[in-house]
């Protein structure tokens, strides 16, 4: 055996290896030529034990952190895989020297992500976060994506525990800073409202620290709260709201501009990016354009025909807060006939049965004229609504009671995937 085998890389080694081809990859099933593999640990996989597979399949490196897999000139050995992807990324970031975004919140993360990066892609060359890859490996895999000739980064950040947002942070080094809104979402990790406010805070902390910038919803007692004393930058005051009926439609700089978006919380949304977009001198008509054109994916907040009804799809995922804001902006609809389709909300540890309860309580309180419950934690709900233990009764029970000439709001959260009640209505 070489000594080779047991040097163990520094980071700078490493990024010289890195920016030849400015590839990694952590995924052996989708290799990319000349990429680094990163040997990541999971719950239930050791990917040091595809190192080589990665080799064959055409990566330049593996790096692996068990010496056993350490067999080639190719193989890198280093302490820590996940430690070293991480650090590589935060090098790579302080190389590019760009201004950096980052956005976290409870809710609406990956809408105004994609609704920034939609108004400033107009007119710089923006690298966003893909899809929701927003964690301690997502957002490391975001910054490796970025190169040169990127002008404008927009990483988005989520959070279930505290102190991942203030590591998030320091990795990715923002100049530039959103929080969405503070909401009742991953209770279980954050113990209560007020701990999601301190988690996720660790933003401002980090942008505070650094005398970075931070982006403030004014209409957010939360948030000016928060960021008081802050170099911050307000929302423009020429946006203004007209209606959500269901598209959100408001008027910027006297321009009416009709969203794709359904629910008036979409209007705080598409404030962030238009307020981001001005203040790097993005034109308003190519701002316009951009949110004309924004159609959001994954089942966020689509809005389906079905023969029979209209439906309103937001089961891409769902907590207290998001669930009421989604109700609340139903029931501001025109509609004659409504029916809600609501299925459990994830990861509220204890409070979960008090906030499928008050969930419950509150759809009393409107009018609508049809409500399904789904999913254990609703089934436990005290409540004269139809109620159904899962999605397959549900589905059987539609069947046989078809909705009919009716304007349906389904939510749930993600592990519900409620969008499969779409065939049933
Ligand atoms: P995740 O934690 O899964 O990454 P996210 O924060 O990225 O979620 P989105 O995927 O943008 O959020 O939106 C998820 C759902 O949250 C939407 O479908 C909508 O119901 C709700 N939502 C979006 N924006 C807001 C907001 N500003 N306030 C309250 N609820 C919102
Ligand atoms: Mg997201």
């Amino acid at each position: 055996m070489r000594f080779f085998y047991f040097y163990k890389m520094k980071i700078e080694d490493l990024y010289q290896l890195y920016s030849i081809h400015g590839l990694v990859d952590t995924d052996t099933r989708n290799i990319r030529q000349n990429t680094i593999f990163f040997a990541l640990k999971g719950e239930n996989f050791n990917g040091n034990k595809f190192a080589e597979e990665a080799i064959d399949n055409g990566a330049s490196y593996a790096v692996v952190d068990e010496e056993a897999y350490n067999t080639s000139e190719k193989t890198i050995l280093v302490d820590n895989v996940l430690e070293t992807l991480q650090k590589l990324a935060n090098y790579h970031r302080n190389q590019l020297g760009l201004p950096i975004i980052a956005l976290t919140g409870s809710n609406g993360k990956t809408t105004t992500k994609e609704l920034i990066n939609a108004v400033l892609s107009t007119k710089y060359k923006t690298t966003a976060t893909v899809g929701n890859l927003n964690n301690h490996i997502g957002v490391p895999l975001t910054l490796l994506s970025m190169n040169r000739d990127t002008e404008i980064g927009i990483v988005e950040m989520g959070a279930n525990h505290h102190k991942e947002i203030a590591f998030l942070s320091e990795i990715a080094g923002p100049d530039y800073g959103y929080i969405t809104n503070f909401g009742s979402a991953h209770l279980e990790g954050f113990g209560s409202l007020e701990g999601v406010v301190k988690a996720k805070s660790e933003l401002y902390e980090y942008l505070r620290k650094h005398n970075k910038k931070v982006i403030v919803n004014p209409n957010d007692a939360k948030q000016i709260e928060h960021t008081k004393g802050m170099d911050s930058v307000w929302f423009s005051n020429d946006i203004k709201y007209l209606d959500a009926d269901p598209l959100v439609r408001f008027s910027y700089q006297e321009k009416i501009i009709t969203s794709n978006l359904i629910g008036v919380y979409n209007f705080a949304n598409i404030s962030a990016a238009i307020t981001i977009g001005n203040y790097f001198k993005v034109t308003p008509e190519q701002i316009k354009e951009a949110i004309e054109n924004y159609i959001p994916s994954n089942n966020r907040s689509q809005v389906i025909k079905t023969e029979r009804n209209t439906i309103i799809l937001d089961a891409y995922n769902a907590n207290p807060t998001s669930m009421k804001a989604a109700l609340e902006s139903f029931e501001a609809l025109k509609s004659a006939h409504k029916t809600i389709i609501i299925g459990d909300m994830f990861e509220l540890g204890e409070y979960s049965s008090k906030e499928h309860q008050k969930i419950a309580d509150i759809v009393q309180e409107f009018n609508f004229n049809s409500v399904f419950l789904v999913g254990e934690n609703f089934y436990k709900t005290t409540t004269e609504f139809k109620k159904f233990k899962n999605f397959t009764e549900l589905a059987e029970y539609l069947k046989f009671n078809p909705i009919n000439k009716s304007t349906i709001l389904v939510k749930g959260s993600r592990g519900m995937a409620l969008e499969r009640v779409v065939e049933f209505c």
